[in-house]
C-alpha cells in the first residue's frame, strides 16, 4: 500500500462527530454578539508581516518565535495571521469604518496560526471567535465584552469558570511598573530561566507570563500593578468592576495577569474553566493600537475565545441534535416511503436513509452502533395503516405515528432538543 500522508504536526481535523458542538458554539456566540450590536467582519488569513510586528509587538513570543512567515512570488514578506485583532484594525482603517459610526462593534471567527509547541489545548492551527469595540473609552465597554463572553459560556451550559481581571495601565503606568519590575528582577535574575532573562531585556512585563514553576514562585512576590496605577487607570479598572457587579458577573482580580500581546493598555482579562491552566478566552483594552497602525486616536477593546478549548468543555452528548434515520422494509415500503421522507426533508427535518434491504434487527443494530437517536421504520403493514413505527434508540420505546402527524411530531422533538441547548 502507498504511504499515507498525515496532517502536519500541531493541526487537527474537525471530524463530523465534533461539528455539532462547533456549530452550536458558533451559533450561540454569533447570536449573543449580535444581541450586543456586534456586526460580522471577515478578514484575510494572510497579511504583511509588518502588521503583526507593529501590533502584537516585535519582542513578543508570537512574533519572535511563532509566526508562519513566507515570501510570495513577488518577494513580499507575508505571514499567516497569529491573531485577528491586528487585521480587524487594519480593515477598520483601510475602509475608514470610523467615519460611519461613533462606536463600532465587530466580530470575526476563523483560523489562526502559531508555531507553538503542540500540547493539550495548544495547536499550531486553531480557531477563534473574537469581538472588538472601537470608539468607546470607558470601562463599561470592557465590562460589556466580559459579559458577552460570560453569556456565551452560560448559553453553552459551561459552569465553573472564572474571569480574571487586571490592569496593565496606560503607557506611563506601564513604564513605571516596568521599572519597578526590572528592579525586582535584576535583584533575583539568577533565579529566572533563560527565556525570562531575554524577556527582561526587551519587555519586562512578559516575565509575568512565564510558565516555568521556579520563575512563577519568585514572581508571586513581584510588585503589584494596582499599587502603581495612576488615578485615571485605577478609576477605569473600578468602572469595569462596577459595571460587572451591576450585571451580577463576578470577577477575580489577578494583580499579575499579563497577556502575550504588547498592544494592551489598562484592562486585561482571561477566562478559565475549572482547574485548566489554559484560558478559554482572553482580551483587553488597546487604546493606542489604532493610532500605532496609522489611524486616528481611537480607544478600543476586544477579546478572543479559543474554539478548540471551548468545544472541549462543552458536553458533547448534551449538544447532539437528535439524529434521525429512516429504515424501509421491503421494496414497496422503499418505493412509497422515499417520497414521504423527502417531503419531510424539504420541510427542514434532517433524516438519513438506509436504502439497503437488510433485516430490521441489523438495521437497528447499526443505528445503535452509530449513535442514531431515532429511527423511523416503514414496512408494508405501516404503509397500509399510513403510519411510521417510531423508535427511540436511547429509551428503547416505540410508538406508531401517522403520516399526517409525523412532521409535527419530529419538529416537536427537534424544538425540545434546541430548547435544551439554549
Ligand atoms: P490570545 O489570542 O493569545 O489572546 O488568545 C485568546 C484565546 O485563544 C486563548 O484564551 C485560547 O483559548 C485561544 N488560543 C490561543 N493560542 C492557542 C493555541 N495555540 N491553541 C489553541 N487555542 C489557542
Amino acid at each position: 500500500m502507498a504511504e499515507q500522508i498525515k496532517a502536519v504536526r500541531g493541526v487537527k481535523d474537525i471530524l463530523p462527530d465534533e461539528i455539532g458542538v462547533w456549530r452550536a458554539v458558533e451559533q450561540v456566540a454569533f447570536s449573543v454578539l449580535e444581541g450586543f450590536g456586534f456586526e460580522e467582519i471577515r478578514v484575510p488569513i494572510i497579511e504583511e508581516l509588518g502588521l503583526f510586528e507593529r501590533s502584537v509587538g516585535t519582542f513578543t513570543d508570537i512574533v519572535q518565535k511563532e509566526m508562519y512567515v513566507f515570501k510570495d512570488k513577488k518577494g513580499r514578506t507575508l505571514a499567516l495571521r497569529p491573531e485577528a485583532t491586528a487585521s480587524v484594525v487594519r480593515a477598520f482603517l483601510e475602509h475608514q469604518l470610523y467615519l460611519k459610526k461613533r462606536i463600532t462593534r465587530l466580530y470575526y471567527s476563523g483560523a489562526m496560526f502559531r508555531y507553538d509547541r503542540p500540547q493539550k489545548g495548544r495547536y499550531r492551527q486553531f480557531h477563534q471567535i473574537g469581538a472588538e469595540i472601537f470608539g468607546g473609552a470607558g470601562g463599561n465597554y470592557d465590562g460589556e465584552l466580559i459579559v458577552a463572553i460570560v453569556r456565551i459560556l452560560e448559553r453553552m451550559k459551561i459552569s465553573g469558570f472564572t474571569v480574571e481581571l487586571n490592569s496593565v495601565g496606560c503607557p506611563e503606568c506601564k513604564a513605571k511598573y516596568g521599572a519597578e519590575l526590572k528592579k525586582f528582577f535584576s535583584e533575583r535574575s539568577q533565579k529566572f530561566c533563560h527565556d525570562c532573562r531575554t524577556r527582561a531585556q526587551h519587555n519586562i512585563l512578559r516575565v509575568l507570563d512565564c510558565k516555568v514553576e521556579s520563575c512563577k514562585s519568585v514572581l508571586a512576590h513581584a510588585p503589584i500593578m494596582s499599587e502603581i496605577l495612576c488615578a485615571e487607570c485605577l478609576g477605569h479598572m473600578n468602572e469595569v468592576i462596577a459595571y460587572l457587579a451591576s450585571i451580577g458577573v463576578s470577577v477575580r482580580t489577578n494583580p499579575h495577569l499579563v497577556r502575550g500581546l504588547d498592544y494592551y493598555t489598562k484592562t486585561v482579562f482571561e477566562v478559565k474553566v475549572e482547574n485548566d491552566e489554559n484560558a478559554v478566552a482572553g482580551g483587553g483594552r488597546y487604546d493606542n493600537l489604532v493610532q500605532q497602525l496609522g489611524g486616528p486616536s481611537t480607544p478600543a477593546a476586544g477579546f478572543a475565545i479559543g474554539m478548540e478549548r471551548i468545544c472541549a468543555v462543552v458536553a458533547v452528548q448534551e449538544m447532539k441534535k437528535p439524529a434521525i434515520s429512516a429504515v424501509f422494509l421491503g421494496e414497496k415500503a422503499l418505493r412509497d416511503g422515499t417520497p414521504l421522507i423527502n417531503a419531510l426533508r424539504s420541510r427542514g427535518i434532517k433524516i438519513a436513509a438506509d436504502y439497503d434491504d437488510r433485516p430490521l434487527k441489523s438495521q437497528l443494530k447499526t443505528a445503535d452502533k452509530e449513535g442514531t437517536r431515532y429511527v423511523l421504520i416503514l414496512g408494508e403493514n405501516e404503509l397500509e395503516r399510513r403510519e411510521f413505527l417510531f423508535k427511540d434508540m436511547k429509551s428503547g420505546s416505540q410508538q406508531f405515528v401517522s403520516f399526517d402527524s409525523i412532521e409535527q411530531f419530529l419538529k416537536g422533538l427537534i424544538d425540545a432538543a434546541d430548547a435544551h441547548m439554549r
